[in-house]
């Protein structure tokens, strides 16, 4: 494989994969790079569904070798809510800080040791003329009782990382992608590589 498309147009993602692709000799190529298409609608009931549609939509629609990938927050004294609404929790809007703020009122009342929650990011490789493969990441943690930090986006300032003491937000870059749930799914990808190549 020369070439892969990362189904996504945000360049902080693109790097990531970069990094990981690099070592491979392999190009990466993201939905910044190609001609428009349509966005496809994330309207599964499973990170895994939207991620496999996205991937799938895009990988037949270019014949190419696509990852795409779903991410989001699941908070166990929700039953796993916001899940595959994360991005739009508080409305269509999408706004980080209205999000954080529906949360905390959901979860008003809920003591601390009831406040667990996980960062859950799934990863679809779609190769032409296979089915999809999934890869599901996930991080542990708490939501906090308030704001804090300053790193990261979405829900981070919310979000305690018991094994680094921090909240998500606190992390540099570098701390996060030590155990993030993006970088644990990408880590399974790496070990997983070569046999799905070989299939
Ligand atoms: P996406 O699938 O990457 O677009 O993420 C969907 C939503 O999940 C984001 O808009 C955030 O609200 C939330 N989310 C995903 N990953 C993270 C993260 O690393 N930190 C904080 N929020 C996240």
């Amino acid at each position: 494989m020369r070439e892969v498309i990362i189904a996504t147009k945000n360049p902080g993602k693109v790097k990531e994969f970069q990094a990981f692709f690099e070592k491979r000799s392999i190009q990466v190529t993201s939905l910044l790079d190609v001609e428009e298409l349509d966005d496809v609608v994330e309207d599964g009931e499973t990170f895994e569904d939207n991620a496999i549609k996205k991937a799938e939509t895009i990988g037949k629609a270019l014949g190419k070798p696509v990852i795409a990938d779903d991410s989001g927050l699941e908070v166990d004294a929700l039953n796993g809510a916001p899940g595959v609404y994360s991005a739009r929790y508080a409305g269509n809007m999408k706004s980080d800080q209205a999000n954080n703020e529906k949360l905390l009122r959901e979860l008003k009342g809920v003591p601390g040791e009831e406040r667990t929650a996980r960062f859950v990011c799934v990863l679809a490789v779609y190769l032409p003329g296979t089915n999809s493969s999934v890869f599901r990441g996930t991080c542990e943690g708490k939501i906090a009782e308030e704001k804090k930090g300053e790193h990261g986006f979405g829900y981070d300032p919310l979000f305690y990382v018991p094994s680094k003491n921090k909240m998500m937000a606190e992390l540099t870059r570098e701390e996060k992608n030590e155990i993030s749930h993006r970088a644990n799914a990408l880590t399974q990808l790496d070990n997983q590589w070569d046999s799905l190549l070989n299939h």
